[in-house]
């Protein structure tokens, strides 16, 4: 039995995400991040992968990216979420989901999708609705700089 189904969103405008069928255990694989693998100077040259589309794009390692950009990948469909509780894991060339705590049934599967902080940030808002959300798509690490600017931005008003 699958462990998610797939249903609409809250958080995607595209209005699609994952969601548990059943209780998750933390540290249960959910499912194959499938795509295409290419090399890391295809990912910089082609005009498919501008930032637009780096949401999809996963790096190996230094010479290799996964492009997810798929619709047979349906994990393509997971939701960044600022509070995940799936994490990505990869060995070699493949990526999958796993459950970074366990998920009750009828939760949505959300991940941080590790975005980098950088100037094109605000191109990605995050609708997530978790308490810590920082308004954009930002990795954890990074998501401190954004909360200083929201901060320095409200004093001065
Ligand atoms: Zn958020």
């Amino acid at each position: 039995m699958k462990l998610y189904k797939i249903k609409r969103s809250k958080i995607d405008n595209k209005g699609r995400g994952l969601y548990a069928s059943k209780d998750i255990k933390k540290g249960t694989k959910i499912i194959n991040y499938l795509g295409k693998v290419i090399t890391n100077k295809q990912a910089d040259e082609s005009d498919k992968y501008d930032n637009n589309k780096r949401i999809y794009l996963f790096s190996l390692n230094k010479k290799f990216s996964l492009d997810g950009d798929y619709s047979f990948n349906i994990a393509g469909l997971v939701n960044h979420s600022c509070e995940a509780n799936s994490i990505y894991e990869g060995k070699g060339l493949k990526i999958w989901i796993s459950a970074a705590k366990n998920i009750k049934k009828g939760e949505e599967i959300t991940c941080d999708y590790g975005f980098g902080f950088d100037k094109n940030y605000k191109q990605f808002p995050c609708k997530c609705g978790s308490k810590n959300c920082c308004g954009f798509i930002v990795r954890e690490e990074s998501r401190w700089r954004i909360n200083r600017k929201f901060s320095m931005s409200n004093k001065k008003n």
